[in-house]
C-alpha cells in the first residue's frame, strides 16, 4: 500500500475543498470498495478525504413528491426505508440482492453507484487491464470472460459494471445531485456511468473533486408495480450474472408504459428503452415479453465463455416481466 494523508470533511463543501486540486484525492465512505482496491494496490490515493460525517443520510420527500435519497444513506437503511419499500420496490429489492449484510450496513448510495468492476484482471496488478492502466491491454478479450460483459463493450474493456442498485435507478429514471469546485449540477442517473469505448479507465462524467450529495427519484405513478430479479451463481454475496429491473403500467388489457433496464450482463447499469417501447401497447403476455427480451439483447456481443448470457438474460427479463404481471393479478380482488 501506498503512503496517503488522511482528513476528515464536516459539510460538503469542505470536502470539495479539500479534494480540490488533487488528482489523487479520493473520498472514502463506507470504504467497501476503495479500501479492497487499496490493499491490492490497484487504487493507489495521495490523499483520502473521509465524508462519513456529512449530514447526507436522510431519506425525505420534497413538495412535489420526489424522494430524495442523502448520497451517505447506507444501503441497508435505504432497503428497509418505508417510502423505498411502498413506493419503489424495485430499488429495495436490487439493495438486499447485493453483497452481504454487513456490507450493506456500510455502503452508501454514493458509493454504490461508484463501485467498480470485479474483472478479476482488474483486481490482479500482474496482468494486463486497461482501465487499470491504459494501453497495456486487456487480459479479459482472450482470456476467461465468463461474467463479463455482452453489452456496450469496446475493444478495450468489456468489464460489467456490477452495481445492483444503479440498476434499479436508471430503471426509475432517477436523478443525482453533484457537488464540485464550480457549484452543483444534476444529471440524469443515466448519464453518470460511461462506455468503455478507448478509454475504459474513465469510468463516470464526474470531474476531478466532484462529490455525489443525493439522489432524486421523481414520482412514477406505476412505480410501486416493480420488481427485481438477480441470477448468480449463489443465493448471497454474488454479483450478477444477469439482472432485470422492471416496472409496468398495465391497463384495459394492454401494457400502458414500461420500465426495463438489465444488470450483470452491460459495461453499464443498462436501460432498454428499446424493450420498453416494445412493451407498450401489446399485451402483457409471455409472447410479448419474450419480443421485448429479444429487442433488448439485439445488440449482444459474446465473448468465449459468456454466450450463455444472452439467453440467460432474455430469459431474466421474461420472468422478471411475468412474475410482476402475476403478482399483480393476485392482488387483484
Ligand atoms: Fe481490464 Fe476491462 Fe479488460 Fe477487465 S475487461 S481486464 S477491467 S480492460
Amino acid at each position: 500500500m501506498q503512503p496517503f494523508t488522511y482528513s476528515s470533511a464536516h459539510d460538503p463543501a469542505d470536502a470539495t475543498r479539500l479534494a480540490a486540486g488533487d488528482s489523487g484525492a479520493r473520498y472514502l465512505a463506507g470504504g467497501t470498495t476503495l479500501v479492497d482496491l487499496m490493499k491490492l494496490d490497484v487504487e493507489q490515493p495521495t490523499r483520502l478525504i473521509d465524508i462519513n460525517a456529512l449530514p447526507l443520510a436522510d431519506v425525505s420527500e420534497l413538495p412535489d413528491g420526489t424522494v430524495r435519497i442523502g448520497a451517505m444513506v447506507r444501503n441497508s437503511d435505504l432497503a428497509h426505508n418505508e417510502i423505498i419499500r411502498a413506493r419503489y420496490p424495485v430499488l429495495s429489492q436490487a439493495l438486499l440482492a447485493g453483497a452481504s449484510g454487513q456490507l450493506r450496513n456500510m455502503a452508501t448510495t454514493g458509493g454504490n453507484l461508484l463501485q467498480r468492476t470485479r474483472c478479476l484482471y482488474f483486481r490482479d496488478t500482474a496482468t494486463p487491464c486497461n482501465k487499470r492502466q491504459p494501453g497495456s491491454g486487456c487480459s479479459a478479450i482472450d482470456g476467461y470472460n465468463r461474467g463479463h460483459a455482452i453489452l456496450g463493450t469496446s475493444a478495450a474493456c468489456i468489464a460489467t459494471h456490477p452495481s445492483d442498485m444503479a440498476v434499479a435507478l436508471v430503471a426509475l429514471g432517477a436523478r443525482i445531485h453533484i457537488l464540485g469546485p464550480d457549484g452543483e449540477r444534476v444529471i440524469p442517473v443515466s448519464e453518470l456511468h460511461q462506455l468503455p469505448e478507448n478509454h475504459p479507465e474513465i469510468e463516470t462524467t464526474l470531474e476531478a473533486g466532484e462529490l455525489i450529495t443525493a439522489v432524486d427519484i421523481a414520482p412514477l405513478h406505476f412505480a410501486a408495480n416493480s420488481l427485481y430479479l438477480k441470477v448468480r451463481d449463489r443465493a448471497s454475496f454474488a454479483f450478477a450474472l444477469a439482472s432485470a429491473a422492471v416496472a409496468l403500467d398495465v391497463g384495459d388489457g394492454i401494457v400502458r408504459d414500461a420500465r426495463v433496464a438489465l444488470g450483470g450482463v452491460a459495461t453499464k447499469p443498462w436501460r432498454s428503452h428499446e424493450a420498453e417501447q416494445s412493451l407498450r401497447g401489446a399485451s402483457p403476455s409471455v409472447e410479448s415479453f419474450r419480443a421485448a427480451a429479444e429487442v433488448a439483447l439485439a445488440g449482444a456481443r459474446p465473448h468465449r465463455d459468456n454466450g450463455y448470457k444472452v439467453e440467460l438474460a432474455r430469459r431474466t427479463l421474461v420472468r422478471a416481466l411475468t412474475r410482476l404481471q402475476q403478482s399483480r393479478e393476485h392482488a387483484r380482488p
